[in-house]
């Protein structure tokens, strides 16, 4: 059975992967919880986890909290390690206390981690005893954000494919487009009226503004990425009937223009219409990027495995801007999501399926890039070594996508060089 239902683009020849594995450096899937929370304004992410587990997300958090925050931490004790009973028992407290603060919380994700993991504590079995006891005003969901064997943007693809089987059916006989991914809402904005232009839909998202709010689906649903690392959420859709719509991913002009083409297809409406309808937004997205070209242009770039974003933006940068792409490497690597953009690198581009952290960074060190993509963690090391890095995580947290962005996705690729110029002034 094949996920993907519609033709390939391009139909280059697809690059050779390296696969490495070794040890890694990788936010686990807590930090998706900072983009989650924001985005699903009546959801509260309550993670079951250790002190560490907190300090993590309030560190993530910390700078991005306008208002009173809707996750927490539910710190297992020692003597919840002791006894699974108490431990049950006093989750359910802490759930009484959330739920009796804050009426406004519609949904509740039980978010497990590596501790929660550890001692076994059923967060499925939690999740169904808590959405009997408040089935009148909460569901109760349980995902897995755990940090074991897996990268920060999964922490995305669990809690959207623990919402897949509450969807509601799509009637047999209807179609729609569901969007797939956290976008933030002026983003979400800017699609829907592409889309209203185009006669495309109707059209939903996942997640959706509004958790209590979910959009459904069925065989009449095509499904469009709008992230790349969410491939157990669409297999999970496409067991409930879905289609899955292949296409580059919207960054840049060239990504967006396939992506909206890849919809417009299945909707029967031709590429120059599309063309037609998005010619002001791409005309003013290329002079946007006029100028980044002028400072990205012959750059030299590396990706270190983090975000699962790095191919389509490689793709963007060595297409759009000019630079060179010295390694595109990511933690992993869905062939079928990944195959339109993977059609899309230059001939020869090492690509990299995993990570073995040495041996990575001692092909950096020998290639001095202008600029390596990467973790946190690794980011001050290599400045202290003289070179100029960017931050994976910001990519995942800014709005990105879409023609209006598209300048300031450059831009986050420009600033560190922009400011690495001016240090050495
Ligand atoms: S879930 Fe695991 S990796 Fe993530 S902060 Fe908690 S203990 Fe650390």
């Amino acid at each position: 059975m094949s996920l993907v239902t519609e033709p390939k683009q391009g139909g280059c020849a697809l690059p050779e992967i390296t696969r490495e594995r070794g040890q890694r450096q990788v936010f686990c899937g807590l930090a998706g919880i900072v983009w989650l929370h924001r985005k699903i304004q009546d959801a509260f992410f309550l993670v079951v986890g250790s002190r560490t587990c907190a300090h993590l997300l309030q560190s993530a958090a910390g700078v991005m909290i306008f208002a009173e925050p809707r996750f927490a931490t539910a710190i297992l004790q020692e003597r919840d390690l002791a006894g699974l009973a108490d431990c049950n028992q006093e989750l359910d407290r802490v759930v009484a206390d959330v739920l009796e603060r804050r009426p406004d919380i519609k949904t509740l994700f039980l978010v497990g981690s590596c501790p929660s993991e550890v001692i076994k504590l059923d967060l499925g079995k939690a999740a169904e005893r808590l959405s009997e006891r408040y089935s009148d005003r909460v569901q109760v969901i349980d995902y897995s954000a755990s940090g074991l064997e897996t990268t920060f943007t999964q922490g995305e693809d669990a809690c959207l494919g623990a919402l897949v089987p509450r969807l509601p059916a799509l009637p047999s006989i209807e179609r729609s487009l569901l969007v797939l991914g956290t976008l933030p809402d002026v983003v979400e904005d800017q699609f829907r009226r592409l889309f209203e232009a185009l006669e495309i839909g109707p059209v939903h998202f996942l997640p959706p503004r509004q958790a209590s709010e979910l959009p459904p689906v069925g065989p009449g649903t095509s499904v469009l990425l709008a992230q790349p690392f969410l491939g157990e959420t669409a297999r999970a859709l496409h067991k409930r009937g879905a289609a899955l719509l292949s296409a580059p991913y919207p960054f840049g002009v060239e990504g967006t223009l396939a992506w909206l083409k890849a919809a417009a297809a299945a909707w029967g409406v031709t590429p120059e219409r599309v063309d037609e309808v998005a010619a002001p937004a791409v005309a003013r997205a290329r002079r946007g990027l006029e100028h980044y070209r002028e400072l990205l242009a012959g750059k030299r770039i590396h990706f270190l495995p983090d975000s699962q974003l790095e191919i389509p933006l490689a793709r963007f940068l060595q297409r759009e801007l000019g630079m060179e792409l010295v390694e595109v490497a990511s933690p992993f690597i869905d062939r079928q999501l990944m195959e339109p953009e993977l059609a899309l690198l230059p001939e020869g581009v090492r690509v990299t399926e995993g990570q073995d952290l040495e041996t990575q960074l001692d092909r950096v060190r020998a290639a001095r890039p202008d600029l390596t993509v990467c973790g946190l963690g690794l980011a001050n090391p290599l400045e202290a070594e003289g070179l100029r890095t960017k931050w994976s995580i910001e990519l995942v947290f800014s709005p990105v996508h879409g023609f209006d962005q598209a300048a300031d996705l450059a831009e986050l690729f420009a600033r560190p060089l922009t400011r690495g110029a001016l240090l050495q002034v």
